[in-house]
């Protein structure tokens, strides 16, 4: 996560926010100024939130693309193994075939 984190509090207007551990919109903030309690996305300006999207997207991509890279692996391995029984029992018949 390389977003800067910049919130400001919409009661008080406090700007003084330490980043939270997880830069997620649903982390819970408080302001320690007027007590006012919420959502990440309640205070975090624009640039913040679009830092915390982009960041969402990118391990959605790439978590998609560990999935479909397994799942071409999955269908490979079921087209071989299907390719490779067609050939044993076509070799198989072959060999039957050939003692008849
Ligand atoms: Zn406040």
């Amino acid at each position: 996560m390389t977003t800067d984190f910049s919130a400001r509090c919409p009661r008080c207007d406090n700007r003084s926010f330490e980043p939270p551990e997880t830069l997620d919109v649903a982390v819970e903030i408080v302001c320690h100024v007027c007590g006012h309690h919420g959502k990440l996305v309640e205070f975090a300006d624009l640039a913040t939130l679009d830092g915390i999207v982009d960041d969402i997207k990118k391990r959605a991509r790439e978590t998609l693309r560990t999935q479909v890279a397994q799942l071409a692996v999955a269908g490979a391995e079921k087209i071989l193994r299907r390719e490779v029984d067609a050939k044993v029992h076509a070799d198989l018949l072959a060999s039957v075939q050939s003692q008849l």
